[in-house]
């Protein structure tokens, strides 16, 4: 059975669900979106997430043309539709079709895309040994330029990134921000363990604000592991005793080297096995 897509209201299946060639947010990428889980037929921090579509939303001036409480329901539809209980939810709100110009009071009808599918997870030798990442020679987005915090359907600047890695043969790659300072990976966001403490960049460092990020500072504090957000050089990564990356697709993912040095003994930490395993528990809660 095809997957159902919704668009503007409608389930189409997936083959039929397609929108205008004019839409800005295929021509400029003009348009919001964020990538939700479900676990057990549960969506994970739905709020969390539809605020900051919300949030991202206002910052390019865009009105999501459906109230916050339908959408949500709609998520949940689209979900139960597909018969997915274990899933991966693509929430996009596009511009509209417009003219091929830029101007963004010369397009119509915002586009509500919700698509629920199976999830892709790193595979697991990833979880069991650990990620190797290098840093991108492309920086992440000046905040001034296009801020980190929009979620925006612009993400040529990480896909850049992400080719690099890619080149190096990593899967993830670390961006630093205009000053040097550590900001995040191209698809999520990073974690250090020093002395028994959680290090991860501020927002000020120019990050997107995850959802993973948020539960992880959570897990940590009720786990008695204090948490300090702060300014993080390529170094203080070198140095670390662990390493780990979070995110909605990828969880909480070891990283044991960083441009080719080791972090930490080289292996996933005690820490970051512990923070797994405590995810998992508030994930099948
Ligand atoms: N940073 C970037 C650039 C991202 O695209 C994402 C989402 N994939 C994250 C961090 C992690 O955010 P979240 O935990 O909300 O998925």
């Amino acid at each position: 059975m095809s997957l159902k897509v919704f668009i503007n209201g409608t389930f189409y299946d997936k083959e039929d669900a397609k929108i205008s060639v004019y839409d800005h947010g295929l021509l400029y990428g003009d348009g919001v979106f964020e990538g939700i889980r479900s676990y057990g037929g549960r969506v994970f921090r739905l709020d969390p997430h539809l605020q900051r579509l919300w949030e991202s939303a206002a910052a390019i001036r865009l009105e999501i043309p459906i109230p916050r409480q339908q959408l949500a329901e709609d998520v949940v539809k689209t979900l139960r539709i597909n018969n997915i209980q274990d899933g991966y939810v693509r929430l996009i709100i596009t511009r509209g079709a417009g003219t091929l110009g830029l101007d963004p009071d010369r397009t119509s009808d915002p586009q509500v895309i919700i698509i629920a599918d199976h999830v892709a997870l790193y595979p697991a030798e990833y979880y069991n040994k650990g990620l190797q990442i290098v840093t991108a020679r492309t920086i992440r987005n000046h905040p001034a330029a296009l801020n980190p915090r929009i979620k925006s359907l612009n993400y040529l600047n990480n896909i850049l990134a992400k080719i690099e890695g890619q080149q190096a043969g990593c899967i993830e790659t670390l961006m630093l921000n205009h000053k040097g300072e550590v900001a995040e990976c191209t698809g999520d966001n990073i974690f250090l363990v020093r002395q028994g403490e959680l290090l991860t960049p501020s927002c000020d460092a120019g990050i997107l604000e995850g959802i993973t990020r948020e539960a992880v500072c959570e897990i940590a504090a009720n786990a008695g592991i204090p948490v300090h957000q702060m300014t993080l050089m390529s170094e203080d990564v070198y140095q670390a005793d662990e390493c780990f990356l979070t995110g909605t697709a990828a969880e909480i993912v070891p990283v044991v080297k960083v441009d080719g040095r080791a972090i930490g003994s080289g292996q996933p930490g005690p820490i970051t096995s512990e923070l797994i395993k405590r995810f998992k528990v508030l994930t099948a809660s």
